[in-house]
């Protein structure tokens, strides 16, 4: 494949899968100018020295590995199986899923030890070889490129080792789910020889600290609400502020207002008693960058 070398930072993503759309939402948060890609294989990004390319998610650690690009975003689970000489930088906090061992349904496994000498159906052949070899278990791996599920009908293989997430395909061949061999989400790779002297790099480290403070305000909600004066120390103590909490006062005599920066998940765990406490006009908005 031929690309332009425009000398910018050129950052490989999914063209049309799982990971896409929130891939693209990411590198928007990070402030760049998208636009529509459909069926193209690279854009300029109009503010901001960089290209990217979409392409298969198979080949993107390959390309990342031979300076095809410098970045890419990619699942966990698709680094280990090709054991791509790549920088893994960071955990991007989605395509989370599990690569777990699948059995019949009226199987009992809980001991690791009880994989030893079975067939186990895979497209994961070297992560789950290395699984294997870590708990010191022989077991004979058969390597199927696609719907693995159906092995053990088929009497090809006695167990399976598949990407699961709700566990209904699972269900579907009358399998359930058992030992975890990886826990996998989407992660930002490079290129191991970047040069640090270069432009492209201080490209690099420039997004990079913008994708961790979209990372950081994903996390993150700005809380806003009023109080009575003389409920504010139960107030304060209440939320769980990442920073002290900003206490203002208002026209209205005896009434304070409180804001303060916390972490999502801690909003519907306080908020009853924040409005037990007399909080009122409370208000969540989203953050769209925390620069820590
Ligand atoms: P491509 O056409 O790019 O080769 P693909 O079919 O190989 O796509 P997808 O199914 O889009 O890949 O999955 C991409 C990644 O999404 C996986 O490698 C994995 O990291 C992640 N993922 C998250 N949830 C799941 C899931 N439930 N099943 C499979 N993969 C998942
Ligand atoms: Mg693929």
């Amino acid at each position: 494949m031929k690309i332009i070398n425009n000398g910018n930072l050129k950052l490989a993503v999914q063209k049309n899968g799982r990971l896409t759309e929130n891939s693209i939402q990411l590198l928007r948060n990070c402030n760049l100018d998208i636009e529509k890609f459909d069926d193209r294989l690279l854009i300029s990004i109009r503010n901001y020295q960089l290209d990217i390319l979409f392409l298969r998610d198979d080949d993107i650690p390959e390309y990342v590995q031979d300076g095809v690009a410098d970045l890419g975003i990619v699942g966990e689970d698709v680094v280990q199986e090709q054991n791509a000489n790549v920088k893994v930088v960071k955990k991007l906090d989605f395509g989370k899923c599990k690569l777990g061992i699948g059995i019949p349904e009226d199987v009992e496994l809980n001991d690791i030890r009880a994989l030893e000498n079975k067939r186990i159906a895979t497209s994961f052949p070297n992560i789950l070889n290395n699984f294997l070899i870590r708990n010191n278990i022989k077991a004979t791996i058969i390597t199927i490129s696609g719907s693995v599920e159906v092995a053990p009908s088929l009497g090809i293989a006695d167990y399976i080792c598949d990407l699961i997430s709700t566990g209904n395909t699972l269900k579907l061949n009358k399998l359930k789910s058992s030992i975890t061999v990886l826990d996998s989400e989407a992660v930002l790779i490079k290129n191991k020889n970047l040069i640090k002297s270069s432009d492209k790099y201080q490209s690099y480290l420039k997004l990079l600290g913008r994708i961790e403070s979209a990372l950081n305000a994903r996390n993150s909600k700005y809380l806003m609400m009023n109080v009575p004066q003389n409920s504010l120390s139960i107030i304060l103590k209440i939320i769980p502020s990442l920073k002290s909490p900003t206490v203002l006062s208002l026209a209205k005599e005896n009434e304070l207002a409180v804001h303060a920066v916390i972490p999502a998940e801690k909003f519907w765990e306080i908020v009853d008693d924040l409005k037990s406490a007399g909080a009122s006009g409370i208000l969540l908005l989203p953050i769209e960058n925390i620069v820590l």
